[in-house]
């Protein structure tokens, strides 16, 4: 089957953009490389999910390290009320703790994860577990699809690179994209290694 959008990676945000591809109307395939989605959200906040900050903007953007202008337009886009319009609106109780830190009323990332998993399967998203993406495929400057890494193609006209960072690498988020969209031309920034 063809799609119009492959989603690489489903991590909350490749889980969040299968889902808002899908809203549109497009045919979409979400693409994991591992046995389940959603693995590193469900370690994030020592287990609990600090989902987002209940703070306004402006105070956010002063506690954001290094450039905070380059979230700028991503956050007056989709909000830190949006986000937490977003997970209430899929039945999750939110509560704001000090410093503005907001959590799910039941204490566990595993109720996100639950949550974005099962809306991802509600809205016909096609899920591909157990699929490594090996590399993009493209033809005339167009992308075309991918290919995995046990040999098959699944094509598409637009593709959503998900596949995260590279912290805490057992999760699935090994950097794999990086040599990617190097191929097609990006810089990639190296990552920053903090010593402890
Ligand atoms: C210990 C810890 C605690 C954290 N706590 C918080 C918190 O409380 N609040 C907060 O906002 N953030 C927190 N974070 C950060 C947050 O978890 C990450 O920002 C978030 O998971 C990034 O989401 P992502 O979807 O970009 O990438 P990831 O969650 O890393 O997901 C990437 C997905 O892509 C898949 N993938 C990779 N390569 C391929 C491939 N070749 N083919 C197919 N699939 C592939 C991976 O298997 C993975 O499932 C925490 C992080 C850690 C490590």
């Amino acid at each position: 089957m063809k799609y119009d959008v492959i989603v690489v990676g489903a991590g909350p945000a490749g889980l969040m953009a299968a889902i808002a591809a899908k809203e549109m109307g497009a045919r979409v395939a979400l693409i994991e490389k591992g046995n389940k989605p959603g693995r590193k959200l469900g370690i994030s906040g020592g287990g609990r999910c600090n989902v987002t900050n209940a703070k306004p903007l402006p105070e956010l953007m002063e506690n954001i390290p290094g450039n905070a202008r380059f979230l700028h337009s991503a956050l007056t886009r989709f909000s830190n009320q949006d986000i937490m319009i977003f997970f209430e609106g899929l039945g999750i109780r939110l509560k704001e703790e000090d410093r503005g830190r907001v959590f799910p009323v039941s204490d566990k990332a595993a109720t996100v994860v639950k949550a974005i998993v099962d809306a991802v399967y509600t809205s016909g998203v096609d899920v591909m577990l157990d699929t490594p993406v090996a590399r993009l495929l493209a033809r005339d400057g167009q992308i075309t699809g991918v290919r995995l890494t046990r040999g098959q193609t699944v094509e598409a006209q637009a593709i959503v690179i998900a596949t995260g960072g590279c912290s805490v690498p057992k999760t699935g988020s090994t950097g794999d994209a990086y040599p990617w969209v190097q191929a097609f031309g990006h810089t990639i920034v190296a990552p920053l290694v903090l010593s402890q």
